[in-house]
């Protein structure tokens, strides 16, 4: 069967990790990929299986023999999908999620049109803010630079095929269930 590459993104702190999880919970078929970053792990995090943590000199390398199916530069760290690990996940037979930020995103729809792009936007700005503090992860700096980086992903998003606010976790679950289902993805 034709196996599918779904794109998920999000604005930091919309709650999109969760619906993710309770996404892959109930769809085996689905793998959700392993990006490369040169952020430094946060606590509990482990080397490939959130993410593949590479030295800045490392991923810049990866970038010069276009390694990349995409990449971008997120609040000061480069992020990355690789091609070969994509290329594999779909010979193993899965279906792909890749939950990546919105500048990734354009350039996977770019290489490959056929790729469906879901935003997950929050029911309000105010909302997004009070979560985003409430998570208790990054400093005030940090903070300030992801609420600056929202207004440049909610323009983006009027790119994409879908947009799903999360106003209630399952039912956003739901909704991607249903957009996977019309491209027959399942
Ligand atoms: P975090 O540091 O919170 O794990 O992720 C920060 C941002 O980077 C999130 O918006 C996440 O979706 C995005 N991201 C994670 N992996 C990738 C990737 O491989 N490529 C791109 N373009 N963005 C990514």
């Amino acid at each position: 069967m034709n196996k599918k590459l779904f794109v998920i993104s999000g604005c930091s702190g919309v709650g999109k990790g969760t619906v993710i999880n309770k996404f892959m919970e109930r769809n085996k078929d689905f793998i959700l990929s392993v990006s490369c970053t040169t952020r430094k792990p946060r606590e509990g995090e482990i080397d490939g299986v959130h993410y593949f943590f590479l030295t800045k000199e490392k991923f810049e390398q990866n970038i010069k023999e276009d390694k990349f199916l995409e990449y971008a530069q997120f609040a000061e760290n480069y992020y990355g999908t690789k091609k070969k690990y994509i290329k594999q996940k779909f010979e193993e037979g899965y279906n792909i999620i890749l939950e990546i930020e919105t500048n990734g995103a354009l350039q996977v729809k770019e290489k490959m049109p056929e790729a469906v792009l879901i935003f997950i936007a929050p029911p309000s700005v105010e909302e997004l803010e009070q979560r985003l503090r409430g998570r208790h992860t990054e400093d005030e700096d940090t903070i300030q630079k992801r609420l600056a980086q929202v207004k440049t992903e909610l323009e983006r998003s009027k790119k994409y095929d879908y947009i799903v606010i999360n106003d209630n976790i399952d039912r956003a679950v739901k909704e991607i269930e249903s957009i996977v289902k019309s491209h027959d993805a399942k």
